[in-house]
Order: C-alpha cells, then structure tokens, then sequence
C-alpha cells in the first residue's frame, strides 16, 4: 500500500490499517515533510461541522442518511480525542464547544432561524441551542453581542502536535516514511503492473494506491479541476495576560466565530493565545498553489482588525501569521473513493472541515481496503464513492470564485455598517444557489 501526502489523511489511513493488519507494507511519501499542508497549520476546531449544510443535506440524500451522518461525526470528535490519548499523542484536545456570535441584528435572525431548521431535523436541543445575549457573553464575550449557538460536538486541538505524533506513531507502527519525495505521477494499475506511484528518485508499485494531497492535488497531472484550492489564513498573539481571560471568558477553550458570510475562526491555545483565522485571500488562476500565498498582507490586516474589533481590549501584540490551501470541490461533498480495478483510492474536499473528517474518511478508507464486500457505519455515509463533478475550466473557475469572495466581504461590510442585507447579499446568495443548484 502506498499513500501520497503525509497530513491528517494519510496519517490516519497508514495507522488504521496498520492497526488492522500489522503485516501489511505500507509506505507514505510526503513532498515536504509530514504535517506540512493543512493538517500541520489549521485552526484546531476538531468539529462535527461537514461543508454542505443541513438542509441541502436532507433534500440530497434525506432525514435518515443525515441523521446517520450526524452520528457519526458527533461520535467522531470525542473518538479522535480518546485515539490521540491511546497513542500518547498530546495534542491539547479539550472539547469544550463551539459558540457562533451574532454580532448584529440581521446575523441574529439568521443563526436562530437556522437553529430552529435544525430542530425540524432532529437536532435536540443539547446539540445545538440557541444562547441569548446574557448567556452567550457569560461564556464568552465579544463586542456586539445579539446571542449565539452553542454546539458541545467540537475540541480545541494543536494541529501541529497532532500531525507530527500521528507521523511518530505510523513510524511506529512500522510504516514507512518518505520525506521530501514529492510525487509527479500516480499511474493506475495496467497490464499486469501493478498501481504505481512516480517520484523523480524512483517508484513505488502498489496493490492500492491512496491519494491524500488535498489543497495541493491540482499540481498533480490530470487533476487540475478535481478541487479547488482555497487559501486560509491565520495569526496569533502573544500569551495574553490573565486579566484579559478574566474579562473575555472562553475558560472551557469554546472555539468560536460569528455569523459573517467570509468564514472566521478563533480558539483559546494552551498558552493563552488568540489563534485566529479566515478566508477572503484570492483564489489564484490555474488552481496555481505556492508558497508565497500562504503570506497575504491585506488578508493579516482585516484579521488583525476583526480580531482587535471583535475583544476591543486585546492590547497584546500578534507574533505569528501564517497560512495554507484547503481543498473544495464542486459540490462541495467530500470524497473516500476507491477503485479496485485501477487499485487508485483517494480522500479528500473537506473544504476547512478535515480535522475531524479526514479521520473518519481514513476509517471509511481503510474499510474499503480491507473487506470491499462489507457495508459498515463508515461505508455507507453519503460521500463515500461519492464523485463530484469537475470544476469549470478557467478563466470561468477564477472569475466565478473571485466574484463570490468579493460578494461576500462586501456583503459583511454592508450588514455591519448598515444593519441591512444589501445588494452585495442578494447577488451573493443568487451566485451561490445558481453555482451549487446544478450539481449531479
Ligand atoms: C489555515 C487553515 C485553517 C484550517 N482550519 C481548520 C479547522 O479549524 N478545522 C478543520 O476541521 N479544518 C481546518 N482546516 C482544514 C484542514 O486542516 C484540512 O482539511 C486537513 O488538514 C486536510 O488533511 P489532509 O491530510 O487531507 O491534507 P494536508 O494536510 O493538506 O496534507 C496533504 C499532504 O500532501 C502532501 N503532498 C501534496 N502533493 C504532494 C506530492 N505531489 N507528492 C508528495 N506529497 C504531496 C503535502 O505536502 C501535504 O503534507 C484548515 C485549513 C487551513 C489551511
């Protein structure tokens, strides 16, 4: 077996199944090092979120399958925590929650609107409550306050720590580890041949091959429109001072956000930072991914200045910026495929959801690879040998993206300044609806 991209995926996947069957050879080879994509730099919410929301959930696949997903992922938060412990990994895993601010009226209607969608679901009340102002800033307190959702389904983790002791334990395991072996090809099995993964020092020949680059799978050859890569970016502060804790709250490390159309997130580090993170960095033509564009200098300011508007007294300095390419891909449904003709497998399009789900697409994975003919809970979830459909070609894919990030930081502005929906909403909702309402 052999596994392109040392993150979350590949990790999981290599211990997985060296877990299962401790005589399987096994070998994942990493451009850079291990944890160097997304795994080893996100935001650290280990949440059930999945990036297709509930209600386009049960009209695609109905009440029952989304329940089901619902379960598996709720389970899958406290199970990554226990796996990490059982492997000695400390990757400061405390799951105190998730809280979404509504920092005005307009995101105030929304957030509760989209509760009570829930409750029709099925989503009980200790899954996901509605807070009123008082409550919400009793947990944590931010500016502009209307109320927030709680939802206990996520961990505040270190992705780094998590990465780096998952590699360690593969090790372990007796999985081998290429390091900085990037890979220029992965050819199908053909001809008696058996998979086989291309590298400019040698190849690996494999029953199953498993693609687990993400972010970076377009500079691979025949990949450019299976996803798109996204840029997030990120920065923290210095340990800040007990006294600003005290004021602030967040004492059981809830992760947060607020309601904004351009994705935020922030969490509570073990040493008192504010790490803190959003989209609104451009996608850039081609699905071209370096690493120059991990660095946006605009993108750092407008989170500075959120971070600084959201905790108007944080006076501690930000030390660190940073950021990295997440995978999407056309419907946004992620996927675990697995081909046993081809012996190619792949994982992957978690948008910014794959702390959590990349273990559960490894379980599903690893099923796959092991007893094909079996259904379990793993198997049948709805984006397991799911296929999405390619992305436009470009310059259709750079315009359709860069259009909805503008949309939508115009959008926000609007509802902040202005405390109404204005065009920029309504054009945005309409570009989202007519990009996703055509899918297969
Ligand atoms: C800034 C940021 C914040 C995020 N925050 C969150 C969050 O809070 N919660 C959440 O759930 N998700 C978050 N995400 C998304 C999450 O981190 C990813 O979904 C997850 O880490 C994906 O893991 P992966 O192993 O599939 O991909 P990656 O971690 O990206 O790993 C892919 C690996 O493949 C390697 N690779 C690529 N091409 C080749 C090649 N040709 N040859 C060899 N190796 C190759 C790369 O070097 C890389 O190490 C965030 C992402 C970013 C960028």
């Amino acid at each position: 077996m052999a596994i392109v991209g040392g993150g979350y995926s590949g990790l999981w996947t290599a211990r997985e199944l060296k877990r299962r069957d401790p005589s399987l050879s096994i070998c994942v080879v990493e451009k850079s090092v291990c944890g160097f994509g997304a795994s080893g730099r996100n935001g650290g919410w280990a949440s059930a979120l999945f990036p297709v929301g509930t209600d386009a959930l049960v009209a695609r696949y109905g009440p029952e399958q989304f329940s089901h997903l619902r379960w598996v992922l709720e389970g899958a938060v406290p199970g990554l925590g226990a796996a990490t412990s059982d492997d000695g990994i400390d990757a400061h895993f405390i799951q105190g929650g998730t809280l979404v601010f509504a920092r005005n009226a307009l995101q105030a209607q929304r957030l509760h609107t989209s509760v009570e969608a829930s409750r029709r679901h099925g989503v009980a009340e200790h899954d996901l409550a509605w807070l009123d102002a008082d409550e919400a800033r009793r947990r944590g307190s931010l500016s502009n306050c209307y109320g927030a959702s709680f939802t206990p389904h996520c961990a505040r983790i270190q992705p780094a720590r998590l990465a780096r002791g998952l590699s360690d334990v593969d090790e372990a395991l007796g999985v081998e580890i290429y390091e900085r072996t990037p890979v220029t090809r992965i050819l199908p099995a053909r001809r008696g041949r058996r998979a086989e993964v291309v590298t400019i020092g040698g190849s690996v020949h494999a029953d199953y091959v498993v693609r687990a680059t993400e972010g970076f799978t377009p500079s691979l050859p025949g990949e450019r429109r299976t996803v798109t890569p996204f840029y997030s970016l990120m920065i923290a502060t210095e340990p800040l001072a007990d006294a600003f804790w005290d004021e602030v709250g967040f004492n059981h490390y809830e992760t947060f956000a607020d309601d904004r159309r351009l994705i935020i997130y922030g969490q509570r580090t073990n040493d008192n930072r504010l790490a803190f993170g959003g989209r609104g960095a451009a996608y850039h033509f081609g699905s071209t991914v370096e690493e120059r564009f991990d660095h946006d200098h605009r993108v750092f300011g407008m989170l500075e200045e959120i971070l600084r508007e959201l905790f108007p007294t944080l006076t501690g300095a930000v030390t660190h910026r940073w950021g990295g390419p997440l995978a999407m891909s056309r419907d946004q449904m992620p996927f675990v495929r697995v081909d046993h003709e081809t012996g190619l497998a792949s994982a992957g399009g978690y948008t910014g959801d794959g702390v959590v789900l990349s273990r559960v697409a490894a379980t599903a994975l690893a099923d796959l690879l092991t007893a094909p003919d079996v259904e379990t809970d793993f198997t049948r979830l709805p984006f397991v040998q799911h296929r999405s459909r390619r992305w436009e070609p470009e310059p259709l894919r750079w315009l359709g993206i860069n259009t909805a990030i503008v949309l939508a930081t115009w959008a926000d502005r609007t509802e902040q300044r202005r405390g109404v929906e204005g065009r920029a909403s309504r054009w945005f909702e309409r570009l989202a609806e007519a990009s996703l309402g055509d899918d297969e």
